[in-house]
């Protein structure tokens, strides 16, 4: 018996498959997926791989595999859909498998370090009513210990580095309590999920409106049925989407199944995680990118040995690895985050259909602004749509006001501010009611202007220019995160007259602060986001602390519940409009209508102030209106006319190298290689040029695009195409639909 075999390696040329002898003994042990060692290269040093086919025979097999390591395999179906991504995706396999093993064990060939251990867990000594009297008659006198009494009486308990980060503590603080006797500092062995030691209420299932019922009903007879039906449930913010998925859920379980959500990344937040908690409890594991490896590791293990039944977690969580699946349900399903920009350039949705489809399961896909391709496929009954028309807390929806900013600019007013946007924000402020800035730029000037050459300050590595961040005196590429001192001279012709233009986060704050010096305020972006946690605890912050307004980028639109927030404002809603992207009206009408969504969630009716300098734009004035249908109808007719996705796909093949000749040479290459292969009937090949943003961390970029229609057939020809010659440090990529077109 003969062995197909990848080396756990990133070298390019260890990227194939080697055949191995299976030896005698070894034949009834031997599966597709097992972990193996075999001789390797010359020296035939033990290296470690694994199995992904079995076969008769082989020329080329003269080597035998040494072992099985047996508590490492993967199943052999997740080796079939590595082995699908690989090729489909244009990368390695072993880069595929390592996103099906447990986090950590990648590299590592006997994961010793992540074998189960012990840590220090801390915990009440005492009944919590004694502790809370001794805190109202005063016995505890420092705050610190006071704030580890208070969040111990309101969680089971924590391991002691958890609690040091959250809090904020030395350790020093619980050795004294200890010490005192109020807690207790024992040895449990470690399961380190951050949300799982926390007390949530219990919470019951709500009594279904009408259209729940009906995507209820639907969905879970093909729980029951075994049947991977596809449905999108299509419902504004607060229709009652997550009520259906909890009670699906419940399903699931309640025939002995398990279930896969994913959310996306920024919106994976204690409080959303909270929901799940108080009706399901412990069976849940959570997974994103926040966790330490040995957080993600523990998770891990929970849900292989049948502990956590529901798995929640950002795009890579579609590769937990859940026993007898039941339902994966994708919340926000439009959302960038589930394409990976990456290698592998994997997109969540797709595996999840393969994934569904094997399990014999239903995939549930949530939004309330669609994927147009999602949605042209409900529509088509490709896949079952349910729409949820309402809001389930009976809601209104906000009044939503666009403010041409070109006319503000004609009236003398120079700031980021409208006219009734500061009126707006007044009221709000005297009648002590929260609001919401967004801005999707950070940053304090988001360009520096030579104003005798003409020439922008631009990143020394990246074609990009560069912005200034006023809080760290510096300027910052926001492609590789170099940071430089301020120019007050123009690098390219010494002239002082360099002007700093253009707006971010910063600024905004700094006007808000000038307009409203009352005003408290706290800004969120990816300069303010650091630590662990700190985007939540800026968002609770927010809620519980009563700050007026909040200021930040994307990460303020998606999913958060603020009853308190009456006003939402979009400083520059078309910002992303003019970027050469397929994308750029989906997304802004999707962000638009997010950020909107902020607003009122409760009795109080919200207001909604979009500032922008394309009112006319359908895009704008759709999500202005709330209008997921009207945009959805401008929209597909456009990308019919370009040949935009669902129409086709956008292939993008990129040259990337510290040389541009040979970058320039390959792309012709490739180029002249399509023009020969390609069915120019149904696949459009655009000649290459140098991307958007030519250069990035020095290194040059060119590029290729296809439209066209992604088969098999297609695939062959690409793999052809980019068969070429090409120096270490050069690269050929292909993405397909990309998140970005830069
Ligand atoms: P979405 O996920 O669409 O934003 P949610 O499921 O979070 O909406 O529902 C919004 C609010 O309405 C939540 O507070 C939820 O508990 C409540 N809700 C949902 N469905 C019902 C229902 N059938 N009856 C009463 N309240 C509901
Ligand atoms: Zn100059
Ligand atoms: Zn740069």
């Amino acid at each position: 018996m003969i062995a197909e075999i990848i080396v756990n390696s990133n070298a390019r040329a260890l990227n194939r498959i080697f055949d191995y002898v299976v030896p005698k003994e070894m034949e009834k042990d031997i599966f597709i997926g097992a972990r193996i060692y075999a001789p390797f290269g010359k020296g035939s040093k033990l290296e470690d791989g694994f199995v992904i086919g079995l076969k008769e025979k082989s020329e080329f097999a003269n080597k035998e595999i040494a072992k099985i390591i047996y508590d490492m395999s993967i199943p052999e179906e997740k080796m079939n859909l590595a082995k699908l991504m690989a090729r489909k995706y244009f990368c390695n396999i072993s880069d595929c498998i390592k996103l099906m093993l447990p986090p950590g064990t990648a590299g590592k060939q006997e994961a010793g370090w992540t074998k189960e251990k012990t840590g220090n867990f801390v915990c009440l000594a005492k009944d919590p009513k004694e502790i809370e009297e001794a805190i109202n008659i005063g016995d505890i006198k420092t705050d610190k210990h006071k704030k580890v009494l208070e969040f111990l009486i309101q969680n089971d308990g924590m391991y002691l580095p958890d609690l040091e980060s959250i809090l904020e503590i030395s350790t020093s603080v619980c050795k004294t309590l200890e010490k005192k006797g109020y807690i207790e500092i024992v040895q449990k062995q470690i399961e380190r999920n951050p949300f799982i030691n926390k007390k949530v209420e219990k919470d019951e299932p709500k009594k279904l409106n009408a259209e729940q019922k009906k995507a209820y009903n639907s969905i879970s007879r093909a729980i029951e049925d075994n049947e991977p039906m596809r449905a999108l449930i299509y419902g504004i913010t607060g229709s009652g989407k997550t009520e259906i998925y909890l009670q699906l859920i419940a399903k699931a379980l309640e025939l002995g199944k398990t279930a896969i959500m994913l959310v996306p990344e920024i919106s994976l937040t204690p409080q959303m995680v909270d929901g799940f908690l108080a009706r399901f409890g412990e069976n849940i594991a959570v997974l994103h990118s926040k966790l330490s490896a040995g957080e993600r590791y523990d998770e891990w293990q929970r849900i292989e040995t049948g502990k956590a039944k529901i798995v929640i977690g950002a795009r890579s969580a579609i590769f937990a690895p859940v026993k007898n699946l039941g339902i994966i349900i994708i919340d926000e399903e439009h959302d960038m985050s589930y394409k990976s920009d990456m290698s592998p350039r994997y997109h969540a949705k797709e595996l999840a259909k393969y994934i569904t489809e094997r399990a014999r399961c239903p995939l549930v896909l949530g939004s309330a602004t669609p994927d147009i391709s999602t949605y042209k496929q409900g529509l088509d009954n490709d896949i079952a749509l349910f729409t949820l028309s309402k809001r389930a807390n009976n809601a209104s929806l906000p009044e939503v006001q666009i403010v041409d900013l070109r006319q503000e600019l004609a009236n003398g007013n120079r700031s980021m501010i409208s006219d009734v946007l500061k009126k707006e924000i007044k009221t709000n402020l005297e009648n002590k009611k929260q609001t919401i800035l967004f801005l999707n730029r950070r940053g304090y000037s988001t360009f520096i202007l030579c104003r005798d050459c003409g020439e922008p300050v631009k990143c020394p590595n990246c074609s990009i220019t560069l912005t200034y961040h006023k809080y760290e005196n510096s300027l910052k590429c926001h492609y590789c995160g170099i940071q430089m001192p301020v120019v007050k001279k123009c690098p390219k012709c010494n002239s002082e007259k360099v002007k700093y233009f253009g707006t971010g986060t910063q600024k905004l704050e700094d006007e808000i602060a000038k307009l409203f010096p009352e005003a408290s305020m706290i800004r969120m972006d990816t300069d303010t986001v650091t630590k662990k946690n700190s985007h939540e605890e800026i968002l609770n912050k927010f809620r519980n602390e009563k700050i007026d307004i909040l200021i930040g980028t994307q990460m303020v639109v998606k999913g958060h519940h603020f009853p308190k927030v009456t006003l939402v404002g979009a400083i520059a809603a078309d910002g992303a409009l003019n970027i050469e992207d397929y994308n750029a009206s989906q997304k802004t009408f999707q962000t638009i209508v997010q950020v909107a969504g902020r607003a009122g969630r409760e009795e109080e009716k919200g207001r909604v102030i979009i500032q922008t300098y394309n009112p006319d734009h359908y895009a704008i004035m759709y999500s202005a209106k709330q209008d997921y249908e009207l945009f959805y109808n401008a929209e597909i007719g456009i990308r019919k006319m370009l040949k935009y996705p669902p129409f086709c796909d956008i292939i993008m093949i990129r040259f990337v190298g510290k040389n541009i000749e040979e970058i320039q040479d390959l792309s012709k290459k490739v180029y002249n290689n399509l023009e020969k292969l390609i069915d120019k009937k149904n696949t459009f090949v655009y000649a290459p040029v140098s991307s958007p943003v030519d250069k990035i961390k020095s290194k040059y970029r060119w590029r290729i695009i296809l439209k066209g229609k992604l088969n098999n057939k297609l695939l062959n020809i690409l793999y052809k195409a980019i068969d070429v010659q090409v120096k270490y440090d050069t690269s050929i990529t292909v993405d397909i639909n990309p998140n970005s077109m830069m």
